[in-house]
């Protein structure tokens, strides 16, 4: 039979509507004579529902964000307050989530992109794409990130971490520290994405607010000195199918006009008026480049990753790179970054889709 494929997306994390969005694109992309595809949604609250399998539903509209049904058909795998455990309704799909050949998980943020659903793949001992339980997880923790990527020596942005309960602990404390970075700064929940709960704070007495927006999302906030007048540099990394060392993509490089403050939500995702533009390939010499390609591969190697990832960097006027983070589970409508990347680079989002099913389809489960 052919390999069946399960496409998980929407979860438990601000970037629901995003990845519904990104689902829709994917289960348009597959190829439907090679794959057997089951759409699986998770709602906001955590139930896993058999999704109709319907692109148009799941597109991001003029001010429509989408939205995983909770009264889905079926309910696949259900919490402490649900019912079933990692079983599909036989009424619906023959078989069980074990039978599933591959998982797809198109899940942005905490519970999804950091290890969590990774975690629950492997108990089950079911293959998925993308990075695995560790990799997902570090990568997903801005803090545990730059540990790794300092401790091998990549350079990242100067940071002070606020623990949770700092702030309301020792309010003074962490006003010092952030200080110390020097203004401006960045204040983000720690495990995140998609710019929600980050903002730029230029003035301490602006610094609890922000700190406050970033702890409703995460109670670990981080805070970042702000690398000013840098340019926003990213590079796509793809593991090879016959063994070899990943590929790095074509270079992108994000421009903004003054209407962002920074490459925020809106100009994510809701940017109508073209105010941000993608340098495709990014205006750079062929030796920086290769210089961005070669630190992507190298920290996506780093870090463990496998699959896919995209890695963001931020690049100094004096020609020095700094790793701002690396994504695990990117952006992947076929308007973002890492597929326009990879589109740059001769490998268009349906052939990627495959690649990716096939890397994992050849991957084994376990340890490795
Ligand atoms: P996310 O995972 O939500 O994308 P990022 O750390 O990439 O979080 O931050 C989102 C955006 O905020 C970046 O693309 C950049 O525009 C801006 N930004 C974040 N940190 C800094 C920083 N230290 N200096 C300058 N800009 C920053
Ligand atoms: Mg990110
Ligand atoms: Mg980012």
């Amino acid at each position: 039979r052919k390999p069946r494929v399960a496409v998980v997306f929407g979860g438990r994390s601000s970037e629901h509507a995003v990845s519904c969005a990104t689902a829709g694109s994917v289960l348009q992309a597959l190829d439907r004579e090679r794959y057997d595809v089951i759409p699986v949604g998770i709602s906001v609250d955590g139930r896993w529902v058999l999704e109709k399998d319907d692109p148009e539903r799941l597109a991001i509209g003029a001010g429509k964000l989408p939205e995983v049904d909770e009264k889905g058909t079926a309910v696949v795998l259900a919490n402490d307050r649900g019912g079933e455990l990692v079983s599909l309704d036989p009424a619906t799909v023959p078989g069980t989530l074990g039978e599933v050949d591959v998982v797809f998980p198109l899940l942005h943020g905490p519970f999804g992109e950091d290890g969590t659903l990774q975690g629950l793949l492997e108990m089950a001992d079911v293959r998925y794409v993308g990075a695995g339980v560790l990799a997902s997880a570090v990568a997903m923790d801005k803090h545990f990130a730059k540990l790794v990527f300092s401790g091998q020596g990549f350079p990242v942005v100067p940071y002070t971490l606020l623990k949770p309960g700092a702030w309301e602990a020792d309010r003074s404390a962490c006003e010092e520290a952030v200080a110390s970075l020097g203004y401006p700064v960045f204040v983000k929940p720690t495990r995140g994405g998609s710019s929600i709960g980050i903002t730029k704070v230029s003035r301490p007495q602006d610094l609890g607010e922000a700190v406050e927006k970033a702890a409703a999302h995460d109670p670990k906030v981080l805070v970042e000195a702000s690398v000013e007048g840098a340019r926003e540099i990213e590079c796509g990394v793809l593991e090879s199918l016959d063994g070899g060392p990943p590929r790095a993509s074509a270079v992108a490089e994000i421009r903004y006009g003054t209407e962002y403050e920074f490459y925020d939500f809106e100009a994510k995702y809701l940017d109508d008026e073209r105010h941000v533009d993608l340098a495709l390939p990014a205006p750079l010499d062929e030796k920086a480049t290769r210089q961005v390609q070669d630190v992507a591969v190298r920290a996506f190697e780093a870090l463990g990753a496998e699959g896919l990832a995209r890695v963001d960097f931020f690049l100094r006027n004096d020609g020095t790179l700094l790793l701002n983070e690396i994504n695990t589970m990117p952006g992947f409508t076929p308007y973002s970054m890492f597929p326009r990347m990879w589109a740059a680079s001769g490998v268009d989002y349906a052939a990627l889709c495959d690649h990716l099913i096939q890397l994992a389809l050849r991957r084994p489960t376990g340890l490795r």
